[in-house]
């Protein structure tokens, strides 16, 4: 519960003192720590310096949907931004069971042990309902959670997806600028969340696994065509034959797709996140696939591309949630979806008022 009285900016009669605090019945319950205030400088100093509490205090500002948070936030990216940029980002996607935490870390203590900083981020538009993401979750990445050259952060809960992706965009700016040189950013390859992910990484890895004989089945075509590499899982055991055939296939389909706009023809590896076979591959390619489109050039244009695409993401939802939050629309927007529903006006006359609406009531004081 927040008590606005705490708050610096209020004018209102202040709680001057409390009642302490009886002692505790359970001397093992701790009592939760009060978190130390800092200023954006001190943020921005901390980050920069690499210190983990204080990125994870900025990262929860970055989240939070309150606006004094936001502002802070928003100083912290900015002066974030110029120390950011430098790192190498890995999209991550595959139905839930394909190995993505086994192989996140597996992948994961690979590169650390190459001496490189990892931050794990997630993007999971379902964490609003289900209360808490289950992807990004330090528990699934037992090895990597040990470590302190890894950042592992759960999906932000803003709801929205649009809201999701770009929290972890900037989330992003926020672990370069603290040192972390390879960024994964993981999701569930199950909806939408793919372009949201593609939209900030610069390789785009697809988990698979060995089924039935059919593995291009329940595949979306959109999902594959993003892919730089299509890794098969659970190449171990009885298995190896069945994701040698499933790598074969996938090489096949791809044939069939257009040239990639990077000019680079995306692979198929097989590999074991559990046992640690074909780890090292996975990394070899990776680094091909950067030295390539540096050379080709397209390395920075797809982050400039992306730099555009977040400033419109950006500006779309600042307006959208003006829109929704303006008083005067939240007053009549029920009403005008009444009459449209009854057929009283078109979904469009409507629109059209109600942006009208808004337009005339911006930044209008309540009274
Ligand atoms: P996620 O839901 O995509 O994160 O998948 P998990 O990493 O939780 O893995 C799902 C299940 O597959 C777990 O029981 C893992 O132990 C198992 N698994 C993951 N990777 C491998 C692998 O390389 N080989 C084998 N045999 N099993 C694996």
């Amino acid at each position: 519960m927040e008590h606005p009285e705490n708050d610096s900016q209020y004018k209102g009669l202040k709680v001057n003192q409390g009642i302490v605090d009886a002692p505790t019945v359970n001397p093992y319950l701790k009592k939760r720590v009060q978190r130390k205030r800092y200023t954006t400088s001190e943020f921005v100093e901390g980050i920069l310096k690499g210190n983990i509490t204080i990125l994870s205090q900025a990262v929860t500002l970055v989240e939070s949907a309150r606006q004094e948070h936001q502002q802070v936030a928003q100083e912290i990216i900015e002066k974030c931004l110029p120390h950011a940029g430098k790192s190498i980002r890995i999209g991550i996607t595959g139905v839930p069971g394909a190995g993505k935490s086994t192989s996140i870390d597996a992948f994961g203590m690979h590169l650390i042990n190459k001496g490189r900083k990892l931050a794990v981020l997630a993007i999971d538009p379902s964490s609003e309902r289900s209360k808490g993401s289950i992807l990004g979750d330090k528990t699934r990445m037992e090895a990597l959670s040990k470590e302190k050259s890894a950042f592992i952060r759960p999906s932000p809960s803003a709801g929205s997806l649009g809201g999701v992706a770009r929290k972890t965009r900037e989330t992003i700016v926020l672990c370069e600028a603290a040192g972390f040189d390879t960024i994964f950013v993981e999701t569930v390859g199950v909806g939408q969340s793919e372009t949201a992910v593609h939209s900030m990484v610069d390789f785009f890895l697809l988990i698979q696994l060995a089924g039935t004989g059919d593995e291009l089945q329940g595949i979306k075509r959109g999902i594959m065509e993003m892919a730089d590499g299509i890794i098969i899982n659970k190449a171990d055991g009885d298995n190896i034959e069945k994701a040698k055939l499933a790598a074969t296939q996938f090489r096949n389909a791809l044939h069939l797709f257009p040239p990639s706009e990077s000019g680079w023809s995306p692979k198929v590896l097989t590999y074991s996140g559990y046992y640690n076979i074909g780890i090292k591959e996975i990394w070899d390619m990776v680094g091909e696939y950067i030295e390539f489109t540096q050379k080709n050039g397209y390395f920075n244009h797809k982050r400039n591309e992306q730099a555009k695409y977040w400033m419109y993401e950006s500006i779309n939802d600042t307006l959208r949630n003006k829109f929704y939050h303006n008083p005067a629309v939240e007053r009549q927007l029920g009403e005008t979806e009444r009459q449209v529903l009854n057929n009283e006006i078109s979904s469009f006359v409507a629109a059209k008022r109600m942006i009208d609406l808004f337009l005339s009531n911006i930044d209008k004081p309540e009274i």
